[in-house]
């Protein structure tokens, strides 16, 4: 069942991460992951942050490194000449990743952020520790083929949902957060799962920062059917 939220536009982003520092916030960007979970009862904030129009949607080459901002359409990075050139395999993973009309629409930011895929986190009959901590994990003894097999805790054996950050990861890709305590900083890509919720809610994500590469990268993936998330996917770069 929906839950009624209050709605705010940021006007920048200090401002974004100003109003998201109340408890019980949201951001809003592209809207693909959380409004089917708002109206599947999953998501319920009091406040809703619209940042979908912050000016935060260019991707440039700066000196030696290819900075996405966190508002860029799936779909534009995917085709942007400077990433197909020397980041081919994150161009790879982006037009893997669901279908057009999805990629037009999602953002960079709402990738990462997007909640897992795990069947049973929206099944509400099931346990599932990520949607509901302490009910226990369905996944463990359950149908779990495409879950974790390393790297998995006891509590949840989710993996990353998103086949961007599979190639973000093995280009040693850096995330730019604009936090309301920290200011912004500089995070490895491959650091941000350890940070708490709590602290990924409150803090925006404005770029992805990419080293240019040689242009040897590369990614795939299995799946039984497309779009959906896949059963493993893969990236290299060298
Ligand atoms: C049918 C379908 C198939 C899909 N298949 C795939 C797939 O194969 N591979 C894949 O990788 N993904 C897949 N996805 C996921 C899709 O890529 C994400 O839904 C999308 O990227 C989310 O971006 P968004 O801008 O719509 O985010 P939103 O829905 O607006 O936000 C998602 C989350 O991120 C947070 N957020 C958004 N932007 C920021 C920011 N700048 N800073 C901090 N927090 C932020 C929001 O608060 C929210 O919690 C699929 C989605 C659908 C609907
Ligand atoms: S693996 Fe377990 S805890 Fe994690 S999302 Fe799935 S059911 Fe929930």
């Amino acid at each position: 069942m929906t839950s009624p939220f209050a709605y705010a536009r940021a006007t920048d982003e200090q401002d974004a991460v100003r109003l998201a520092a109340q408890p019980g916030t949201a951001f809003l960007a592209g809207g693909t992951d959380f409004l089917p979970l708002w109206k599947a009862g999953l998501a319920a904030p009091s406040r809703v942050i619209d940042i979908g129009r912050l000016a935060l949607d260019r991707i440039e080459v700066r000196d030696d490194v290819v900075v996405i901002g966190a508002l860029a359409r799936l779909a534009d990075a995917a085709g942007h000449p400077s990433i197909r050139r020397e980041l081919p395999g994150l161009a790879q993973a982006l037009l893997a990743s669901a279908s057009p009309q999805v990629r037009n629409m999602a953002t960079i930011g709402g990738n990462l952020l997007q909640r897992t895929r795990c069947p049973y986190f929206y099944d509400t009959a099931a346990g599932c520790n990520k949607r509901d901590p302490g009910s226990g994990c369905s996944a463990i003894g359950g149908v779990n083929r495409g879950h974790a097999i390393l790297g998995a805790s006891d509590a949840c054996i989710a993996t990353h949902p998103s086949d961007m950050a599979v190639a973000m990861t093995a280009l040693e890709a850096h995330i730019e957060l604009l936090g309301p305590d920290q200011g912004a900083r500089r995070v490895a890509i491959a650091r941000t799962r350890a940070m708490t919720s709590a602290a990924r809610r409150a803090s925006s994500t404005t770029h992805l920062v990419n080293s240019r590469s040689s242009g040897k990268s590369g990614s795939n993936r299995l799946s039984k059917r497309r779009p959906t998330s896949p059963l493993m996917a893969m990236a290299a770069s060298g």
